[in-house]
């Protein structure tokens, strides 16, 4: 079969070559073909090597610069025979590997989530199985299957083209031309191009407008597309402005390291020092002055991020996305679907001036139809109503099925708009499929949200008709009669004034309202656009509909206020709908006012004017607007220098979703060419999922933020120690307080576990309780290195102190050549233990900001927990391991000095839990943030 070339049949010939017909396979015979032909599984792309990815862990600067240290210590080791050279280098390459294995274990998992993520953005299929438009996994596509395919659809197999209206193909992926494509379904010469088979639609591909049946000629490895199988590699973007920022601290760091380390020199050899030691100390502070870990422990802190989303349904295609949307300050986002159900129930219909009610939920097609005085409407009644009905489900093409495999309940596929209007017919008994002779279809109009109607001509008994339906104003515009008690009458104004009365009377109810038109046609000459279907129409009725808000959008909008973001919800619906929905939903903050805009008021609007409007006002409601408005409003947020979020499902959304900062689309709803073009997927189309998303993101931020702090904070105690330690031997001849392989060991053994796993931590509330960060603020800034400054200056006089006190204590004499004897040893281990302890203290203490860590939230991050016990086990185990001990240059230490230790440690809490208590007095007595 894989030889046959299919653009060379004709319809007929090309469906009999692969056993089909324009009806499509069998479930049975699908699933006979789905064990020949295997998947069709297109996500074969090659995954990043693991090689990939354990190389790139090397190519940071701080881990350069280790590496670099490492050799030189090596050098050292060997020029000067020195042991203690020898382990510091041993003890580097430690750090240089752990470093490694877990920036790489991070990342290899990230990628295998973010891959299993990929396939399940994909849309299901609409392919016809026993007679019927049904939605099956893409997977499970064969070749055989008559699939229908629509504007912004990826088409998920090559198929030859048996019917298109109007259908038109974006190639680039696979052919380079960057125009549309027009289809046919004519037969073709044998030796065309790929881009000049134009009979047939390939996978990979996207529809960019009309729609269209094709048979599937070749499915998974087989198509075109699989033949490349060079799907682009996926890659993981590494450079966000949170690691931009790194990469500059990391830079400064190495500049600073070099100063001071120059400073040590130049002091050392006044002094008249050996240089060789010299070197081999101002090396080890060098290193130990650099935050190493950071980052591999960024990548942890971005895989967790992803992990936690994917758990909540989000997909972030990249991982700097995550932290992007931690600094959203607005977001815009969609009404229909998104802070709604889209589980459309026609509630409510107004027919030749007769109010009707509709009972029943969900789109299960048994229900009443009442009068409003709840009694239930004769059926010659309805009958007398069956052309609004008809017209009604006739205009639409969505449709509603009976619970099957795939889904538990009666299922809309298609437009839910479109299906609860057949739903609507169904109950009153009056529907036509329009599949048969009768009522089918000769042309169509499918909505757009500019146009926002949609038409269709169908054969009726007494002749061809067009129906319309569309938004009230919209379908008013091209009416010209009305149809009262059966008799056709040219519409009035009063008659206008009062189908919008009953308009804005369901609307400011919440529901979302259609209005139904027909006009018969003179069969001669066939309309051929939108234009000349659809006017001198005939008004027949109006249809409201509810949508019901999600289920905790309301908290989510709270969540919102609380962290000083902005909602903008755009939507094509009416103002009095939005309106109501937004007020439902609780999207103005309380006692402020919510401004809501008209699409045509906002076109008369200058960009001043509008970004003034957006200056003043924190909740906004666009209706009516198209496309375009709500490009505009994205722009010109943008131009603000706000940080935009804006949601999108359609074709014509894909411009704002590039635009914006963050594009979002929706993955049920959402066409392909929106989900493609976004960086973030909501798998469950629902607003509180972004909310979660931003929380996400702005619980990483501070993740980083406190890890690049903590680290900082130690690394200022080392530093301070060597120079005192410097100073103490030029005026006292004293001993250094801790030798450069103990700094190391301090990384090692305290550091890495607990720092790493501080990037666990859990969103925390006050996380979305402060106003988003200003994109401009660094992490390092004249604020936090005042506090850095402080803490690591403590730090490291505390643990000097105890140096000194234990010389004192125990009345010694430790000249710089003690170094190596059994009381230096015990000496220095006061100062390390010192160091380490308080360290554990600060990174337990950072993770909230005001509140005590005498608190049940030591428990929110457990591991965390467990890796500061195993660190003091290990600090434990460096001073009283017999071997351990000897090659860290340690001693035991008695009871009391562990006292000493750990009553430095205490006081480091002391100040650290006084802070705080100020900052909650400051902010309970009416201080703003912080
Ligand atoms: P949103 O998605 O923001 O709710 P839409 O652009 O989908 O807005 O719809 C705008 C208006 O167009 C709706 O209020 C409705 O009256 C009308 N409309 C929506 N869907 C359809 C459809 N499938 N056919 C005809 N009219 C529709
Ligand atoms: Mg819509």
């Amino acid at each position: 079969m894989a030889e046959t070339a299919f653009h060379t049949l004709s319809v007929d010939e090309a469906l009999a070559a692969l056993d089909s017909s324009a009806q499509g396979l069998s479930s049975h015979e699908a699933e006979q073909r789905l064990a020949l032909h295997g998947p069709n599984d297109l996500v074969a792309a090659k995954p990043r090597s693991r090689l990939a990815i354990l190389l790139s862990q090397f190519k940071d600067l701080l881990v350069v610069v280790l590496i670099l240290a490492g050799v030189i210590s090596f050098g050292l080791a060997i020029v000067e025979d020195s042991w203690e050279n020898f382990r510091s280098g041993v003890i580097i390459f430690l750090i240089v590997v752990i470093d490694a294995i877990l920036g790489f274990d991070q990342e290899y998992k990230a990628s295998q989530i973010v891959r299993k993520l990929h396939s399940l953005i994909l849309s299901p299929s609409r392919a016809i199985r026993d007679g019927m438009l049904k939605e099956i996994p893409l997977q499970s596509l064969v070749p055989g299957d008559v699939v229908r395919i629509e504007e912004g659809d990826k088409i998920q197999a090559d198929l030859r083209i048996i019917e298109a209206g109007n259908l038109r193909t974006n190639e680039f992926s696979l052919t380079g031309e960057s125009m549309p494509v027009g289809k046919m379904t004519d037969r073709l010469a044998d030796d065309l191009t790929l881009g000049d088979r134009r009979n047939m639609a390939f996978a990979g591909t996207t529809v960019a407008s009309g729609s269209g049946l094709g048979v599937t000629t070749h499915t998974g490895m087989n198509t075109e597309l699989g033949k490349i199988a060079s799907m682009a590699e996926e890659t993981m973007e590494v450079s966000s402005p949170l690691q931009d920022e790194l990469n500059v601290l990391a830079m400064r760091l190495t500049v600073v390291v070099v100063v001071i380390c120059g400073g040590i020199l130049a002091l050392a050899l006044w002094l008249g020092l050996d240089w060789l030691v010299v070197v081999t100390y101002a090396l080890g502070v060098a290193v130990a002055c650099v935050p190493q870990a950071l980052p591999a422990q960024l990548t942890v802190a971005l895989a967790t991020a992803s992990k936690h989303l994917a758990a909540k349904n989000a997909v972030v295609k990249s991982l700097p996305t995550v932290e992007t949307l931690g600094s959203t300050n607005v977001i815009c986002t969609d009404k229909t679907g998104t802070v709604t159900r889209n589980e459309m129930t026609v509630t409510r219909a107004w027919v030749n001036g007769r109010d009707l009610v509709f009972t029943g939920v969900g789109y299960r097609p048994e229900g009443e139809v009442l009068d409003t005085g709840e009694t239930p409407v004769p059926e010659q009644d309805i009958r007398k109503m069956s052309l609004f009905f008809r017209a009604a489900t006739l205009a639409s093409a969505g449709t509603v099925h009976p619970p099957d495999e795939f889904h538990q309940g009666w299922y809309a596929v298609g437009d839910p708009t479109e299906a609860a209007l057949v739903v609507m017919s169904m109950k009153a008994g009056i529907f036509d499929s329009g599949e048969g002779e009768e009522f089918s279809e000769l042309r169509c109009f499918p909505f757009d949200s500019v146009r926002k109607r949609m038409s269709s001509i169908r054969r009726f008994p007494e002749g061809p008709l067009v129906v319309l339906k569309g938004a009230t104003d919209q379908v008013l515009d091209v009416c010209g009669f009305t149809l009262r008690d059966g008799e056709v009458r040219p519409v009035t104004q009063t008659d206008k004034e009062r189908i919008r009365d009953r308009n804005v009377a369901f609307s400011v109810q919440a529901l979302r309202v259609l209005a139904v038109a027909y006009r018969p046609l003179d069969s001669a000459p066939e309309p051929l656009s939108p234009e000349e279907a659809e006017r001198d129409m005939i008004f027949l009725g109006l249809v409201g509909m509810i949508d019901p808000p999600r289920s905790g959008v309301r908290e989510a909008m709270g969540k919102c206020h609380g962290a000083g973001i902005d909602i903008y919800m755009i939507t094509g619906d009416h103002a009095a709908t939005a309106e109501a929905i937004a007020n439902d939903i609780g999207l103005a903050r309380a006692r402020e006012h919510m401004r809501v805009v008209r699409g045509k008021e906002m076109e008369g609007l200058s960009d001043e004017e509008l970004s003034d409007m957006m200056r003043e006002h924190s909740a906004l409601v666009f209706s009516r607007m198209d496309p375009v408005h709500k490009l505009r409003v994205v722009r010109l947020l943008g131009d603000l220098g706000r940080v935009v979020a804006v949601t999108g499902d359609g074709i014509n959304d894909a411009p704002a979703l590039k635009r914006a900062h963050i594009g979002v689309a929706m993955g049920r709803t959402g066409v392909d060419v929106a989900k493609e073009t976004a960086e973030v997927v909501l798998l469950d189309d629902n607003f509180s999922t972004l909310v979660d998303a931003v929380e996400e993101g702005r619980g990483i931020y501070s993740n980083i933020r406190k890890v690049v702090l903590a680290s900082l904070t130690a690394n200022i105690a080392e530093l301070l120690a060597v120079l005192l330690g410097l100073a103490g031997m030029a005026m006292g001849n004293y001993a250094i307080p801790i030798l450069t392989i103990q700094i190391l060991a301090i990384d090692l053994m305290a550091e890495i576990l607990p720092l790493t796993f501080l990037c666990f931590d859990p969103p925390t509330p006050e996380d979305m309780q402060r106003p988003p960060r200003d994109r401009d603020e660094h992490i390092l800034n004249f604020a936090t290195g005042l506090e850095v400054g402080f803490l690591g200056a403590l730090m490291g006089v505390l643990a000097v102190a105890n140096f000194f006190f234990y010389i004192y204590r125990h009345d010694l004499t430790l000249g710089p050549d003690a170094i190596g004897t059994l009381e230096y040893a015990r000496a220095s281990a006061m100062t390390w233990l010192t160091m380490a302890y308080c360290q554990f203290v600060n990174i337990l203490s950072c993770r909230y900001r005001n509140t005590t860590i005498f608190n049940r939230n030591i428990l929110t991050n457990r591991v965390l927990l467990a890796s500061v016990i195993i660190s003091a086990v290990l600090t434990i185990v460096a001073v009283h391991a017999p071997g351990i001990d000897r090659f860290l240059e340690f001693a035991p230490i008695g009871a009391r000095d562990w006292l000493h230790v750990l009553g430095a440690a205490a006081v480091f809490l002391a100040v650290w839990e006084g802070t705080k208590w100020r900052r909650r007095i400051l902010s309970r007595s009416g201080g703003k943030h912080r």
